[in-house]
This record gives structure tokens, C-alpha cells and sequence, in this order.
């Protein structure tokens, strides 16, 4: 039996995780959860999982959540201190990691820390603090990606050599604003850029689909996990059948194929380097028909870039980059920016940057601190 515990249960990623289990009870068995706010979905959760401890991070939420739990025999603690607890809980041998955004670092950090494996949703953990989650990762855990396209990744490289690959080819769909002009993506709502094609997401992430400011992310987070030297070249793919691909120096290319749907890839980290079976529909290629690619339009889509010269400039420069990006998508989200000031907001913080080493925890979370309070500034200045 695999003892997991799981960050950000009520989300999107810790729904479908709880799924696979609940799919998989011979297998799985959730020793711990933790979750931001929504009480009423995690003490459901509880009942039906029964972890032994779990943690809400919004402390006003603790009596709702104790009165909701009552009858349960379950540890509750609060805040970042419940999170670690969770994540360090002595019975899992694996945490995913799927919380949203920067606030998901400290915890997926103290579960490599204490020898956990770590299936890794929170791409934004590698995004702001690559060299130091690697350098702590080394030897001491198994970092495996829940993001489709580095899952595919893991998968196409399935024990070839990282020095074979020629270059990693990473798919995006190009998110729902991919057929719209740079006039008619000024005027987008909130809802529109929440109506992503073809998946189901947070909302964090669904808006970063629409800025592609995603697809940066993932190029930042492969760069990690596969190797800085390695070549990544992004291609839009609107189907999102082909999860990613490798090239490897002989020219061939392996990719892998799926239907898009993020529990495939989070019970491939579940059981990596095995698989289980799944009950999902298989992919019927000849009623898709057709599979198409294109470039990506980086002038529309300026984030991708900012996001690669954030990785080229190193140090603090992606934390910035990073914590930029989620406040600005916030001020979107609350409807106090326009959707195109969403890069031009993350470009100005990362032109006042001045950039410093990352040594440690505290100086990413300096730079997280630094950028957050800049976006505010900047976007009270503006507006
Ligand atoms: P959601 O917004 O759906 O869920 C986020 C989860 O994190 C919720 O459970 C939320 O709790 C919890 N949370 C937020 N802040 C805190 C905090 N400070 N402490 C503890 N828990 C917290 O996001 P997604 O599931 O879509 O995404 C999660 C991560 O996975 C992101 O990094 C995203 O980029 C990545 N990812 C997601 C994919 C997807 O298909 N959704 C695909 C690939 C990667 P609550 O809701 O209770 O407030």
C-alpha cells in the first residue's frame, strides 16, 4: 500500500489524485491532505478518505472545518505550519504536490527534505526555485512531473539516456485566444479566457493558458527537469492529443498520445515507473481525424518570451517573473486590469528588477516578496 499525502486536495489536480485513489483503493491510501479554503468540499474528503491529519490554510476556516469533522478521528491543524506537517507526515512515502502557485515551494521542498518522493503538479516550485529543489532532491527523493506534457516527456525518454535527446518538442494547445487577432484580444472578459478548449483547470492556471504564459512555465520547468543544456522548442498543437515529444540525436522522435485528461498522468506519478490500468475511454484517432501544429505567435503572446528570458537572466529573475505573473493574473481574475496588461505588468517588474543570487529558501523568498509588492504598486500606478 502507497501512503500518500496530498496538497491542495480541493483543487483541480487534488480532486482528479483523489480519483485515481479512490479508483485504486488496493493500492493507495491517503495518510494526509491539506487545503486552502473551500472547508465544506475538504471535510467530504475527509469522510470519505480518512487521513489522519490534515491541515486548512485559511485559519478563520478551522471551527467551520472541527464543526464539519466532529465525528471524525482526525488531526487538524492550520496555516503553512499544518502544510508541512502534511507534507512531512512520517506514514507517506510520496506527496503530490498540487497547491497552487508560489505558496505550493515550502512544503513540496520539506517533503524532498524529509526523503519524500514528490509527483510534482505545482510547476511553479521548479519555475522559482529549480537549482535548489534539485540540489536537495539529489539522491535523497524521486521527483516525478504531474504536468501532461513533462509526464509525456518522462514517458517518451522511458530510460534512454538524458545526453540522447536531441531536443524536447512541448505541445500547448495555445490555449482559447489562439485564432484571435492582437485587437480582439484586447477587449477579452474573464469569462473567455476562463473557457479553455480542452481542459478543466484552476483558474490560475486556465488564464495562464490564455496568456501561454503557461507554456513558459513549462519551458522554465523541463529546463529543470531534463537538463538547462537540453534544446526545448515549443509547438501549438489545438488538439492537445500529443501530450509532448522527444527528438533524440538520431533524428527519431517518440512522443506520447492521450486523451486530455490529467488523471493518465497523475496515475502514471502515482505508480512511476509502473502502470495501472485505467478506466478512461481510449483514444479514437480516426474520429479526431486530423492533428495539426503550428508556431507559436510570440508577438500575441509575449509572456512565453518573458518567461525565457527570466530563465536566461537566472538568479531572482524567475521568482520574479513568476510572483508577477500571479498577482497580475489575480488583478485580472478581479476584473482591475485588462487582459493585455497582464505581460506588460510582468515586463515592468522584471525591467525594476535588480537581480540577486538564490542561495537559499529565504532569498526566493525575498524575490517572491519584492515582485508582489512591485505588481501592486505598479498596478495602482497605472490604473
Ligand atoms: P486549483 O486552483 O484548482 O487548486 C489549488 C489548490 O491549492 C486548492 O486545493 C486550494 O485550496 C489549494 N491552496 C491554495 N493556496 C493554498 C495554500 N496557501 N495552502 C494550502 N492549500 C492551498 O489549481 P489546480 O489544481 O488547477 O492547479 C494546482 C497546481 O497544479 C498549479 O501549480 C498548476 O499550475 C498545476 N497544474 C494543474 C493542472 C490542471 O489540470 N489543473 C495541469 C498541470 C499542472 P482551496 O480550493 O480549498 O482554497
Amino acid at each position: 500500500m502507497k501512503m500518500i499525502s496530498l496538497l491542495g486536495s480541493t483543487g483541480s489536480i487534488g480532486v482528479n489524485t483523489l480519483d485515481v485513489v479512490r479508483q485504486n483503493r488496493n493500492r493507495f491510501s491517503v495518510s494526509a491532505m491539506a487545503a486552502g479554503n473551500n472547508v465544506e468540499l475538504f471535510a467530504q474528503q475527509v469522510k470519505e478518505f480518512k487521513p489522519s491529519l490534515i491541515s486548512v490554510f485559511n485559519l478563520s476556516k478551522v471551527s467551520l472545518l472541527k464543526e464539519l469533522l466532529q465525528d471524525e478521528d482526525v488531526e487538524i491543524l492550520c496555516g503553512e505550519e499544518g502544510s508541512l506537517k502534511v507534507a512531512t507526515h512520517p506514514e507517506s512515502s510520496l506527496v503530490v504536490s498540487a497547491i497552487v502557485g508560489s505558496a505550493g515551494l515550502v512544503p513540496s521542498l520539506a517533503a524532498i527534505q524529509s526523503g519524500k518522493d514528490l509527483a510534482l503538479a505545482n510547476k511553479e516550485t521548479l519555475v522559482i526555485a529549480g537549482e535548489l529543489v534539485l540540489r536537495e532532491t539529489n539522491g535523497k527523493a524521486n521527483l516525478i512531473p504531474i504536468d501532461s506534457e513533462h509526464s509525456a516527456i518522462l514517458q517518451a525518454l522511458n530510460g534512454e539516456k538524458k545526453e540522447l535527446i536531441k531536443k524536447i518538442v512541448l505541445t500547448g494547445s495555445g490555449g482559447p485566444f489562439r485564432t484571435f487577432t492582437k485587437e480582439q484580444m484586447r477587449n477579452v472578459t474573464v469569462k473567455e479566457a476562463l473557457n479553455h478548449p480542452n481542459w478543466k483547470m484552476g483558474a490560475k492556471i486556465t488564464i495562464d493558458s490564455a496568456t501561454m504564459m503557461n507554456k513558459g512555465l513549462e519551458y522554465i520547468e523541463a529546463k529543470w527537469l531534463f537538463g538547462l543544456d537540453t534544446c526545448v522548442e515549443i509547438i501549438v498543437h489545438p488538439q492537445s492529443i500529443i501530450h509532448s515529444m522527444i527528438e533524440f540525436v538520431d533524428t527519431s522522435i517518440i512522443a506520447q498520445l492521450g486523451i486530455p485528461d490529467m488523471r493518465v498522468p497523475i496515475a502514471y506519478a502515482l505508480t512511476y515507473p509502473d502502470r495501472i490500468e485505467c478506466t478512461l475511454p481510449s483514444l479514437d484517432l480516426a474520429a479526431i481525424k486530423q492533428l495539426t501544429f503550428e508556431e507559436p505567435d510570440y508577438e500575441k503572446f509575449p509572456c512565453i518570451k518573458l518567461a525565457q528570458e527570466a530563465l536566461e537572466a537566472g538568479h531572482s529573475m524567475p521568482a520574479v517573473l513568476n510572483a508577477a505573473n500571479e498577482v497580475a493574473v489575480q488583478a485580472f481574475l478581479d476584473e482591475k486590469i485588462p487582459f493585455k496588461d497582464i505581460s506588460e505588468i510582468i515586463r515592468m517588474a522584471m525591467n525594476n528588477h535588480k537581480s540577486h543570487n538564490i542561495d537559499s529558501l529565504e532569498d526566493v523568498l525575498l524575490a517572491d516578496r519584492w515582485a508582489r509588492k512591485e505588481v501592486k504598486k505598479l498596478i495602482t500606478v497605472i490604473h
